[in-house]
């Protein structure tokens, strides 16, 4: 008899189907005909019980689970899903939307997950509910691994950002990740942007262990109306985000970030200052102005930076508070480059492993690197001869030749 338990899987016995649920955000479904193909078995919420020895269940469920996380879907937006691990052949280099992106500086930004439970108007990478692109979650014992390598390759103290296309707290092991970067020497702290919506009291209690975590949360409108049509969704709750915001700031050092985006809330910006007086610890107030990205969604004009910076004038003296924050108001320091395998107009084969963001485009993986290639169909492990294009940052995109 052989019993495989799982802390980051769960099992559910649907029709003809066992639905495998990965890390409550992703599932697939096994049909049981072939589970019965392994050996008698029995599902249980984060277990499957097998009528055969150990390492033989061990041995062929993994491959049927390998097998059936090619269709994995995402449960918010029914989007694919990939998920990266130790076996799955890809590396945390070389793509801009998971693992660690290191852009020479003593901010570290590291990506366990995409998807989004909000769907903001002003987002720049168009991510949310609506959002149609391959999403990615990357095994967090994985993560810490191939961070820990990182940082002691590069011996410095560093920053380490979490910073998702997406919101970070829909990684069920986001706590567990922290915690484990917390006990890294060569961090003094962990960033965070967070929505705020799936925060509880309970979770921010577990993440104020973590004395290096700075959290940076979002409120872009006190206006109930005006929230919720700047979030895209009609379930935003906004008293919820100001309450975890009120609880966070007595806990934890939080940076309150709104978007400031012409035409949706200039006014609410001062009902944002007035709230955040209102609280027994106030967290610094870093308001953004939106900006427009070619991969973001357009809600309107820019404000220009001269209008924008009257206006936190303004408000710096009618309300005495700080809000334009100076480059010194972080640690940022140039650190050495990472070494490139390959550079710009190097010609090397890969391995298509995953499909990309993007409909149509593959990630291909040559020397401990990932490489965008679009225009290319999904073939797993097809091996690919491409023209790097892009190089920077260890980030590479590539051509097929
Ligand atoms: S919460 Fe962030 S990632 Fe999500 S839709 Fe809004 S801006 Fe985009």
């Amino acid at each position: 008899m052989a019993e495989l338990q799982y802390e980051t899987l769960s099992f559910m016995e649907k029709e003809d189907d066992v639905v495998v649920t990965l890390l409550k955000l992703f599932k697939t479904s096994i049909p049981k005909a072939e589970l019965a193909k392994i050996a008698g078995y029995k599902v249980e919420k984060n277990k499957i019980v097998f009528n055969l020895g150990q390492k033989k269940a061990e041995f062929r469920f993994s491959s049927l689970l390998n097998k059936h996380f090619e269709y994995l879907k995402n449960i918010i937006t029914g989007n694919d899903g990939t998920y990266i691990h130790r076996n799955s052949g890809i590396p945390l280099i070389g793509n801009v939307a998971f693992g660690i992106v290191y852009r020479e500086s003593s901010i570290i930004e590291i990506k366990p997950v995409t998807s989004c439970n909000l769907d903001c108007v002003y987002c720049s990478i168009s991510e949310g509910i609506s959002s149609k692109k391959n999403d990615f979650v990357v095994e967090e014992e994985y993560m810490v691994e191939e961070l820990e390598k990182f940082l002691g390759w590069l011996d410095e103290d560093v920053e380490i950002h979490i910073g998702v296309q997406g919101e970070p707290f829909l990684y069920q092991d986001m706590s567990l990740l922290i915690s484990d970067i917390q006990k890294m020497k060569r961090v003094h702290t962990i960033s965070i942007d967070t929505n705020s919506t799936l925060l509880s009291k309970e979770k921010i209690d577990v993440l104020a262990k973590n004395s290096k975590l700075q959290v940076n949360m979002s409120l872009d409108a006190i206006d109930e109306k005006i929230a919720k049509n700047m979030a895209g969704v009609k379930n935003y709750n906004v008293k919820h985000v100001k309450d975890m915001i009120a609880y966070a700031s007595e806990k934890l050092k939080v940076i309150l970030a709104p978007v400031l985006v012409k035409g949706y809330n200039e006014k609410e910006i001062e009902e944002i200052i007035k709230y955040i007086k209102t609280l027994k610890k106030q967290p610094i107030l870093g308001i953004q102005n939106f900006l427009q990205y070619k991969t973001g969604r357009s809600p309107g004009k820019e404000m220009s930076w001269d209008d924008f910076y009257t206006l936190l004038e303004k408000l710096e003296k009618k309300h005495d508070i700080k809000l334009k924050l100076q480059k010194e108001d972080f640690d940022i320091r140039k650190l050495k480059p990472l070494p490139k395998p390959f550079k710009e107009g190097d010609e090397v084969q890969a391995v298509i492993k995953s499909m990309d963001r993007f409909t149509n485009s593959v990630i291909a993986v040559s020397k401990d690197r990932n490489i965008s290639v679009p225009g290319v169909r999904y073939q797993k492990d097809k091996k690919i001869n491409v023209k790097i294009v892009r190089d920077k940052h260890n980030v590479f995109t590539g051509k097929v030749i």
